[in-house]
């Protein structure tokens, strides 16, 4: 925009410049006491000094600005405040109709968890100190009880997550020898977990049995020989094989290592301890059933069907589970005691399973009768109409929810979702309409994360508990 040809843009320029306010003379409006009480005063005045800066360059640039008195340049400041300030992860409605979703966090906590953590945060705990006899204690034993008693294991151990439960197995129980897994499980979960990789970084050597679609107990049994560590199992937790398929099942594979005196390990992913059957729901494996079955160690995730806080959990025949507590990579990967906490309560939880649907909310979430999230998608359908104000027109439909983190991955729950379809006219491509719309909503107080899926923007209600909370801020949306 600048014409440093004609000559009268720059002396314009130069005269908005030396009108621009000094850092003390914004600093001494009246309104400056209340961002100074809410953000302090280094804060305000790095505000202050970045937007005079900014305006000073646009300035120099030949580009206009708004009026740029002291009391402005503070309310610039109180913008950009409020903008820095606001804590970058929050909380928000997820109604991408994926229960377990990894991106928005995965399972959600029971208030009895919440409380477990929050009683030990803010203060000391006995969390490796027996308080019987007044020495030393050990972290683990928290949950130890728990999950042993509630899995059947001899012992259990806990680390960051499922990722660092397979990683530590096959760093301990086999450096620089082979693991045996088929290669219909060779699965990568997420991106980021693979097992090949997992394998490489543990320092295991992978040997592939079997075919993608059909693996058979000799395929195992030719290739076990003097180098042979583990034999392993990976539940295949986030597809399916379907058609012409062989999978050799626990209890062979277990038969097959043990006869050669080798441990078999299952990695289940996503464990559950109850069956979810019970509920009406597809049957996910649990560890118990792979130990039962003969697994000599199983490893599974907290926060995924178990509805716990992230964590990684083995569980197993003890004098294994002691070699893990060995291994120095176990400090690097053990929990802190917020989540260790955590996972006591929900934990404690599973010793009443007639009350887990009610209390547990990623069970309470699973097992939501359709009917009932058509009755709540009836009664809020006029509030979001209105509030959209014509924007878009607004049916509820059915829908299918998943379950999420590579759980029952081909079992969909009956839902159902608010569909928003924009209005035509004003964009001009019918994809940018959904997408503003979409955005709009993130950018609510409490950010709503919905589908996007033929022309429309879907909001399966399944997860949306608070109610009150997503159509008090509905109003929002008109600005
Ligand atoms: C989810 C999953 C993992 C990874 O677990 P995280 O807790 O996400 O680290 C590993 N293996 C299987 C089979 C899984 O389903």
């Amino acid at each position: 925009m600048a014409d440093r040809g004609d000559g009268r843009r720059a002396p314009a320029a130069g005269a908005a410049l030396q009108l621009l306010p000094s850092v003390d003379r914004v600093m001494n409006e009246p309104a400056s006491g209340a961002l100074v009480a809410r953000y302090g005063r280094a804060a305000t005045l790095e505000a202050v000094r970045s937007v005079l800066a900014d305006l000073r360059a646009a300035l120099r640039g030949g580009h206009a600005v708004a009026p740029s008195d002291a009391g402005a340049v503070l309310r610039l400041a109180g913008t950009r405040l409020a903008a820095e300030m606001r804590p970058s992860q929050r909380r928000v409605f997820n109604l991408t109709g994926t229960v377990l979703h990894t991106n928005l966090g995965r399972a959600l906590l029971p208030r009895e968890a919440i409380e477990a953590a929050l009683s030990v945060m803010g203060d000391a705990a006995n969390l490796e100190y027996d308080l019987d006899t007044g020495s030393r204690g050990e972290r683990d034993a928290h949950v130890r009880g728990w999950l042993t008693r509630l899995t059947g294991a001899e012992s259990a151990t806990v680390v960051n997550n499922n990722a660092a439960a397979v990683h530590l197995v096959l760093n301990t129980l086999a450096p620089g020898r082979e693991v045996l897994v088929s290669r219909g499980e060779l699965v990568e979960i997420g991106g980021a977990f693979r097992v090949p990789d997992i394998m490489a970084r543990a320092g295991a050597r992978l040997v592939e049995v079997g075919t993608t679609n059909r693996t058979h107990p000799r395929d195992y049994s030719d290739r076990i020989g003097a180098e042979t560590a583990l034999v392993m199992k990976v539940h295949t937790s986030n597809y399916a094989i379907q058609g012409f398929t062989a999978s050799v099942d626990e209890h062979d594979l277990a038969a097959i290592a043990h006869k050669r005196d080798i441990p078999f390990v299952v990695d289940l992913g996503s464990g559950t301890l109850v069956d979810l059957a019970r509920w009406g729901l597809p049957h996910e494996p649990m560890p118990q059933q792979a130990l039962l079955a003969g697994a000599d160690l199983v490893t599974f995730s907290g926060d995924k069907l178990l509805g716990g806080p992230q964590c990684g959990i083995v569980v197993g025949r003890a004098d294994l589970v002691a070699r893990l507590d060995k291994n120095p990579m176990k400090r690097a990967l053990r929990l802190d005691k917020i989540r260790l906490a955590a996972l006591e309560a929900v934990l404690r939880l599973y010793a009443d399973p007639d009350r887990l649907a009610e209390k547990l909310p990623t069970l309470r979430l699973l097992t939501r009768p359709a009917a009932a999230i058509q009755a709540l998608g009836e009664s809020i359908l006029p509030r979001l109409c209105a509030a959209l104000g014509g924007r878009a027109d607004v049916e509820l439909a059915p829908c299918r929810s998943q379950i999420g983190s590579g759980a029952l991955p081909v079992d969909l729950l009956p839902s159902h979702a608010l569909v928003l379809k924009p209005r035509a006219g004003g964009a001009r491509v019918p994809g940018d309409a959904v997408e503003r719309l979409a955005a709009a909503f993130r950018r609510l107080p409490v950010p709503v994360i919905g589908r996007i899926g033929d022309g429309a923007l879907h909001f399966d209600l399944r997860c949306l508990e608070d109610v009150d909370g997503f159509l008090g801020q509905l109003d929002a949306l008109a600005d």
